[in-house]
């Protein structure tokens, strides 16, 4: 179990809402009413986002707390959070970073709940791991709940093939499900390492060409997507695990003949690119370049150029040639920044109907200047602890991705 400490669960009184603006038009950050803005309780006050001291006071609250504070911006952040975080990077890196902090007494993470859980596992008890606003989750990880992962390894045992089967799970997944992994001789996978950690999975569990299988959540893109291009298994070779469904939804027999199971669930950012605005743009712009994050349906992935997590973007977009013309498929933020840091490229959101990662964007300049006035006054607020036990065995599971060979950066 993981708990936000000393936050009670938010209740926000209909009539304490806004009467001028419908619920239904609130946009994050953007209305003047706080009260339904906030998600979680905010103790003391969370400035308005109108108002114009917001830089001067986080840079005054930062410079108050100096060393004590450690500040983390993942890719997919604000330019007006990114500004004041001390690294910015993907969530694994986020968290080695913050493990190599051990004098920071905070480390205020600029990022989604798993993200700052990861940080909690991996720095030590003297240490706090602050999210601003603790509504900031991820859709993608929030797909797999603890007791549906236990369900369905009982599926797994009824049919007699939890012991073939080695559990994987993405980076994007709470310290419960990391914990699980960890307890059944599973590991953990980044973007970048998810082939790595998939060939010593199937190594664990019979060899790729045994009788073995995965168990891998909760991104079934990314684990189709490794499975099949990476790998070479056949779409035949997967099978979709649906929780909500009685048995995952599998008939039992093709259940165990299934290589990769794959569980039901998707990045609510990522999951909205097509194969159509791909070809669209390949129309439109003979000769550009197509990158695109593994998260992305496997149609996508295959009518792209290049595939690979944010790092790998990030690099890609460095090394390209000045005058080259390319398309992103990733989060519109970091899409921005990039455009925005190589002027001399031309560079393309690859769907316009796509929005910013909302749950990402929840975490905004009031509220970190909330969180930084905060504990520069004295209150920690909105920590996120993982309990002894399921920080020890999702540690199990982090050690053993440490251990593979290869890179392992992520999201
Ligand atoms: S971009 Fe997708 S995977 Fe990343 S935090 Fe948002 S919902 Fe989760």
């Amino acid at each position: 179990m993981t708990a936000p400490v000393g936050l009670p669960a938010p209740v926000v009184p209909v009539a304490a809402r806004s009467s001028v603006v419908p619920d239904s038009l609130l946009l994050l950050g953007r209305s003047g009413d706080l009260a339904s803005e906030r998600g979680v309780e905010c103790p003391g006050d969370l400035p308005r986002l109108s108002d114009p001291d917001l830089v001067a006071r986080a840079r005054r609250a930062r410079a108050r707390l100096g060393d004590r504070a450690f500040v983390l911006g993942h890719h997919y952040q604000r330019d007006e959070v990114i500004e004041h975080a001390d690294v910015t990077g993907d969530s694994f890196k986020l968290a080695k970073d913050a493990a190599a902090r051990p004098e920071a007494e905070f480390i205020v993470f600029c990022g989604v709940h798993f993200m700052a859980e990861s940080a909690d596992i991996l720095t030590s008890p003297d240490q706090a791991v602050v999210l601003p606003d603790l509504s900031a989750g991820c859709s993608m990880a929030d797909m797999a709940a603890i007791g549906q992962v236990e369900d369905a390894w009982q599926v797994l045992e009824g049919a007699g093939l939890a012991e073939t089967t080695v559990p994987v799970t993405y980076m994007n997944s709470s310290a419960a499900i990391k914990a699980f992994t960890g307890r059944h001789g599973g590991t953990v996978c980044t973007s970048s390492n998810a082939e790595t950690a998939l060939r010593w999975a199937f190594e664990q569990s019979g060899g790729l060409d045994g009788g073995g299988r995965v168990l891998f959540l909760p991104d079934q893109h990314l684990g189709r997507n490794t499975a099949v291009l990476a790998l070479g298994l056949s779409l035949d070779d997967c099978v979709v695990y649906d929780p909500w469904k009685p048995g995952g939804g599998v008939d039992p027999q093709r259940l165990a003949g299934a290589r990769m199971v794959l569980w039901r669930g998707h990045c609510s950012v990522h999951g909205r690119f097509t194969a159509d605005a791909v070809e669209g743009y390949r129309r439109k712009i003979p000769g550009v370049t197509v990158v695109v994050h593994p998260e992305c349906r496997h149609d996508v992935v295959t009518a792209a150029d290049l595939v690979g997590s944010t790092e790998f973007i990030v690099q890609a977009l460095e090394r390209a040639e000045p005058g080259s013309e390319w398309v992103i498929g990733t989060e519109l933020n970091l899409v921005k920044r990039l455009a925005g840091m190589h002027p001399d490229k031309k560079v393309h959101f690859l769907d316009r109907d796509v929005c910013y990662c909302s749950t990402m964007n929840r975490i905004d300049l009031p509220h970190l200047v909330w969180a930084l006035e905060s504990l520069a006054d004295g209150r920690l607020v909105n920590r996120v602890q993982v309990d002894d036990e399921t920080a020890h065995f999702a540690r199990v599971a982090l050690d053993r991705m440490l251990a593979l060979p290869g890179p392992t950066s992520k999201d």
